[in-house]
């Protein structure tokens, strides 16, 4: 009984999904006395599902997947575990199965309005008696509870997306992923090496802002303006990958965080986004073009000169025809912007 306190005061002290993560699969690894307890995430790719790692529990040592070079793998194909394709297929609230090496499997599904983003894990449960499953059916009502609550403050209450308070916290845990990148495994020499031969995968921040959607609003009314507002970001969400960071900032200003690519992928993929929008039939509205202004993540600089140039590259886009996407570096380097010294970032404060 303490123990299970103990659980739930460490569950609900968190203000991060991962962290909270992490708490509930210890808490339940332990309760069931498991060799293995993983969170899943379940990401659907076109019409295929996968399923991504995100934490692994063994042994007592957690594993996060926060290296970004995971992010480019879908993971793995549902498919390959059929009990679990099968218990999600029937929304299922706990599916049992057994591995390739024959070892008990429990899956807990997490479900949040009829859908499921994580499934928890749970292998070769020593301890799995009816008053366990009790125990861990409670833990999992007060984890979905919390889960909701999290994601009702993280998010903007029109379009779902992430809001600006959440930004911060974001924002300091890429820089974080980026800075273990540069340092972590291979040799100080061996990064300068790769670093001046291979294109590095790297973060990007991209603000993107409707074009004269004061039109929309004077035209068509508030409410028009707002189903715009949905629609792009449901746009958004289908283009980016689940490990991108999508943020409405305020008004019809957007902000995206694009995790571990090449600087010329990292164009592509914005161009492509502002293209599908010029291309969407918006109802009654008709067409709505954006602009995009990006800039390179650098992990040793404060968020605020990043946000800088990412604005400026914006506000080139808008002075210079709109519906465009511009890179503050190669404005730099045309010579249509002047990089700003480094201590003028002041200014940004
Ligand atoms: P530009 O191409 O230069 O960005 O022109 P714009 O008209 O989009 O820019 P401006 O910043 O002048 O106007 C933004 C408008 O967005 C002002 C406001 O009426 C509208 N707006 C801001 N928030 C909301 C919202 O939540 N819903 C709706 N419907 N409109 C909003
Ligand atoms: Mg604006
Ligand atoms: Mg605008």
């Amino acid at each position: 009984m303490e123990s299970i306190i103990k659980h739930l005061v460490e569950i609900t002290g968190h203000r991060d999904h991962d962290l909270l993560n992490i708490s509930v699969i210890s808490a339940l690894g332990e309760l069931t006395r498991a060799e293995r307890a993983r969170a899943l995430d379940i990401v659907a790719v076109g019409k295929q599902i996968f399923i991504q790692p995100q934490i692994t529990i063994k042994n007592g040592k957690v594993v996060t997947a926060d290296d970004p070079q995971d992010s480019l793998q879908a993971g793995e194909a549902i498919t390959q575990y059929p009990d679990l394709e099968l218990g999600l297929a029937q929304h299922s609230n706990l599916i049992e199965g057994l591995t390739e090496d024959g070892k008990r499997v429990v899956w807990l599904p997490i479900w949040i309005n009829d859908k499921v983003n994580t499934c928890l894990e749970i292998i070769n449960p020593a301890s799995y008696t009816q008053n366990t499953m009790e125990v861990m059916e409670g833990i999992l009502i007060v984890y979905r509870n919390f889960q909701n609550l999290l994601d009702y403050s993280e998010r903007d209450s029109l379009t779902g997306l992430l809001n600006r308070k959440t930004f911060d916290d974001n924002f300091s845990k890429v820089l974080r992923a980026t800075t273990q990148q540069h340092n972590g495994g291979e040799s100080e020499e061996g990064n300068a090496e790769r670093r001046n031969h291979e294109p590095e995968k790297q973060h990007w921040l991209a603000v993107l802002d409707i074009d004269h959607f004061k039109r929309v609003n004077d035209q068509f009314g508030h409410l028009y303006g707002d189903e715009v507002l949905i629609l792009i970001a449901n746009l958004l969400r289908s283009s980016f990958r689940p490990s991108d960071r999508l943020f409405r900032f305020g008004g019809e200003e957007f902000v995206i965080l694009l995790r571990s690519t090449t600087q010329e992928d990292a164009q592509h993929i914005f161009d492509r986004f502002r293209i599908n929008v010029e291309q969407h039939h918006f109802p009654q509205v008709g067409k709505v073009t954006v602009s995009v202004g990006f800039a390179r993540i650098d992990p040793f600089e404060p968020a605020v000169a990043i946000m800088g140039r990412a604005d400026q590259a914006l506000y080139f886009a808008k002075s210079n025809g709109r519906n465009r996407t511009c890179y503050y570096d190669s404005l730099v380097e045309s010579g249509d912007l002047h990089a700003e010294r480094s201590n003028d970032t002041a200014e940004f404060f």
